[in-house]
């Protein structure tokens, strides 16, 4: 069993909290979900570890980049236009029947 926080280069006590810590808030940290108290001793921890600035910096611009890939709108293939296409035309000539001249 491997723990991530055990890989590590040092486990350092700044601001009050270790550096497993910071990295367990990470996620709501960049997400604004922290209570102030916690979020003014997650920054001073960064401000005075630079193991934690430095992952922290890597992990949010990963997320970002992520996050935006996800909110693009995956693109349409042309085969699956071309299947959506035929689909549409399948249903156009098995629509319901029913001529305009059926009344009178
Ligand atoms: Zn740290």
């Amino acid at each position: 069993m491997s723990d991530p926080v055990s890989s590590t280069p040092a486990q350092r006590l700044v601001g009050g909290l270790w550096c497993g810590d910071v990295l367990a808030g990470l996620p709501d940290y960049l997400e604004g979900r922290l209570e102030a108290p916690t979020l003014a001793a997650v920054e001073a921890h960064i401000a005075g570890c630079d193991w934690c600035a430095r992952f922290g910096g890597a992990y949010a611009s990963v997320v970002g980049a992520l996050t935006e890939q996800l909110a693009e709108p995956e693109p349409v293939g042309r085969e699956v236009a071309d299947r959506l296409d035929a689909a549409l035309d399948a249903g156009l000539d098995a629509g319901p029947g029913g001529g305009l001249d059926g009344a009178g």
